[in-house]
């Protein structure tokens, strides 16, 4: 085992690989851990040209996240910028159903947080620099051959391709690259013929550290509290799901007209919107993939699911599988068994896929349900949000599921899980 090159690659240093890495760090440090990174990633700086996961996007994260960030020490520097959610408004436009949930309800101070990719970027290099995590970057996996014991992984830098060797490779690219489908993993992929607009928005009314998530025939909306940390903030980071043609046509508006076309869908409860910013587009799709480990390799993040974003579930969910991961291999290594055993990477499998399951179901049908708006429909899922509203019990648990809590917690090391503990009760 000790005479590879390291003991675990990690293709891609993006949200889902650098938190993985961190955590290894802190939970196994003895673990040689190679991220390899497609672009120019450093400890401490981040390019200033265009990152696919460090970008102008702001993340919600759960209050369950905060917890996972607490038990890495990472949360004392992301809590400096990030902006609390005390509320959750989820309404339909047009009709009646509204719901509304509320931290107090359940004993928290926030629901979850708003932090800014770029932000997040900064925290997880700046806390690596203090590891022995290797970074190689720019630099890409090009492709891996599995071997009796462990895997040679095809590295290339510059013009230069390198064959490393390790005990596992985890695939953290985010599933664009074509890294997957080059190992042999079936992806399933469902289309909603969608793209996601984010920008920064400000309106006249404050908004109270509410987040609003607003279902409209067009598609579904969200609009989350960001910048100033005060309850007089009124800077909102939006997320506007249109469809190719809409796309195309808001594009084209001035800001000023823009922030009507948005007035119009989203209405008052924020007052006029004053001003939009720098606008950016992603397309949406539903990626699964039912297998996501093989001998000596295992997908993650958003290479193994990436979902729509409106319910702000998709890397929330990533974080808790690395946990899991980190979990299994630290069992992994109290046993003497090889990071990449098939065994190893189905018990992970295993323990996550509940999970995985539920939260893309969950989210898938938010878009489903809502993206539909034929009278019967209509119907029924407003008088789900009102009796979402009224049922004490079913908004608990609609609440837990938002706050990313509620179902197993993965033990990635009992002196961390108690010293996040004490600080998950500040
Ligand atoms: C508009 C939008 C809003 C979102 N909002 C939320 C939210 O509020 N809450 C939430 O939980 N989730 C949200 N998400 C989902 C979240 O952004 C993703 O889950 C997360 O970015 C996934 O991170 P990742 O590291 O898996 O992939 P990526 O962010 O795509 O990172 C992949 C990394 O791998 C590198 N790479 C690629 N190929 C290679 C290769 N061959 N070799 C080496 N490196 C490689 C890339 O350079 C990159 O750094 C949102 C998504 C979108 C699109």
């Amino acid at each position: 085992m000790s005479q590879s090159d390291t003991d675990l690659i990690i293709a891609g240093g993006g949200l889902a690989g650098a938190t993985l890495a961190l955590a290894l760090a802190r939970v196994l440090p003895a673990l040689r851990v190679t991220v390899v990174e497609a672009f120019p990633l450093a400890a401490d700086a981040l390019p200033e040209s265009y990152q696919p996961s460090y970008d102008a996007r702001s993340t919600a994260l759960s209050w369950g996240s905060r917890q996972i960030f607490g038990e890495l020490g990472l949360w004392q520097w992301l809590s400096e910028h990030v902006t609390p959610i005390e509320h959750i408004h989820v309404s339909d436009r047009g009709h009646f159903g509204a719901t509304r949930l509320h931290a107090s309800d359940h004993n928290q101070a926030a629901l979850g947080y708003v932090a800014d990719n770029r932000w997040m970027g900064l925290c997880l290099m700046r806390a690596l620099q203090d590891t022995n995590v290797q970074w190689l970057a720019p630099a890409e996996v090009q492709g891996m051959t599995p071997l009796t014991r462990g895997v040679r992984v095809a590295v290339k830098t510059g013009d230069r391709v390198r064959q490393l060797t390790a005990q596992c490779l985890v695939v953290a690219d985010g599933g664009r690259s074509g890294l997957r489908e080059r190992l042999g993993f079936q992806a399933r992929t469902h289309d909603y013929g969608q793209n996601a607009l984010i920008a920064n928005v400000s309106t006249a009314e404050a908004h109270r550290f509410t987040a609003f998530e607003r279902f409209t025939d067009s598609g579904p909306m969200a609009l989350l509290p960001h910048g100033e940390r005060s309850r007089a903030g009124n800077q909102s980071a939006l997320v506007w799901t249109l469809s190719d043609d809409t796309l195309d046509d808001v594009l084209s508006l001035s800001d000023a007209d823009r922030c009507r076309r948005l007035q119009d869908r989203f209405g008052w409860r924020l007052g006029r919107f004053t001003c939009i910013g720098q606008c950016h587009h992603y397309p949406l799709k539903l990626t699964t993939v039912d297998e996501p480990v093989r001998p000596g390799v295992v997908l993650v993040g958003n290479a193994a699911h990436a979902l729509h974003p409106v319910a702000g579930q998709g890397f929330n969910l990533a974080l808790r599988g690395l946990m899991t991961l980190v979990e299994q291999f630290r069992l992994a290594t109290e046993r003497a068994q090889s990071l990449g055993e098939l065994p190893v990477l189905r018990a992970y499998q295993a323990r996550h896929r509940q999970d995985w399951q539920q939260t893309v179901r969950f989210s898938d049908s938010l878009i489903r349900l809502f993206g539909t708006s034929p009278a019967p429909l209509a119907l029924a899922r407003d008088a789900g949000l009102v009796g979402l509203d009224l049922l004490p019990a079913a908004k608990r648990w609609f609440g837990r599921k938002a706050m990313g809590v509620g179902g197993r917690r993965a033990v990635i090391s009992r002196t961390a899980q108690t010293q996040g503990d004490s600080a998950n009760h500040e």
